[in-house]
């Protein structure tokens, strides 16, 4: 499963959230996140905290598109091979918002990735005005948490549809949004036996 959502909607905190409460029922669990902490993941981190945005959103791509062949090759598909619970701190719908809202085809982007990374069983778009979200960070903001281009990115994950994707409003306490997501998870791993 992946959590997905503008920085700051909560994710991280959901997903180690999940994680514990899944771990404590005796799942095996495999936390796992994006950008990845591979070469192409760190240098794609180094960049989005860099002082300025200086490749074209396709030169963007090609790097997350990189970073995440090697994401599902090395940890995602072992991990669902072994049967174990993977979670997810964004996949990539990320790039479809994000690069999308960059200006490239959302659409593409989703095909693009859809070719090569195994669909979640589950995906769960944390939904949180910008504004709010990014009063949540207690770090300087990143290139790419400029208010107006977040709006796009919200804009785009607003537009995402499939029955795999729930959307949870965020603005709820850390502890009730985990007790929908667990619910929600427990549901799910009912229906499917295992959650990707
Ligand atoms: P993301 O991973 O989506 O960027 P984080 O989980 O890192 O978001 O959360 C961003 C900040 O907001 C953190 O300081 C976190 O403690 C706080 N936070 C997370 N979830 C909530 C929530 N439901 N309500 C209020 N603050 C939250
Ligand atoms: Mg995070």
């Amino acid at each position: 499963m992946a959590l997905e959502g503008v920085d700051g909607s909560g994710k991280s905190t959901q997903a180690r959230l999940l994680a514990v409460s899944l771990l404590q029922q005796g799942r095996e669990v495999v936390l796992t996140q994006e950008p990845g902490s591979g070469p192409v993941g760190q240098r794609l981190r180094r960049y989005l905290q860099g002082a300025d945005r200086h490749l074209s959103p396709q030169e963007e791509l090609d790097l997350f598109l990189a970073d995440r062949r090697e994401h599902v090759e090395q940890v995602i598909k072992p991990a669902l091979a072994a049967g174990q619970i993977v979670i997810t701190d964004r996949y990539y719908y990320s790039s479809v918002a994000y690069q999308g809202a960059l200006g490239l085809d959302p659409t593409w982007i989703l095909a693009e990735n859809e070719a090569f990374a195994p669909q979640p069983d589950l995906v769960f778009i944390l939904v949180l005005p910008v504004s709010q979200a990014l009063a949540r960070l207690q770090r300087p903001h990143q290139l790419s948490e400029l208010p107006l281009y977040l709006e796009q990115v919200a804009a785009i994950y607003h537009n995402l549809q499939g029955p795999h994707i729930q959307r949870l409003d965020a603005t709820a306490s850390p502890q009730t949004l985990h007790a929908t997501l667990l619910a929600r998870t427990l549901e799910a791993l009912g229906e499917f036996g295992g959650v990707g």
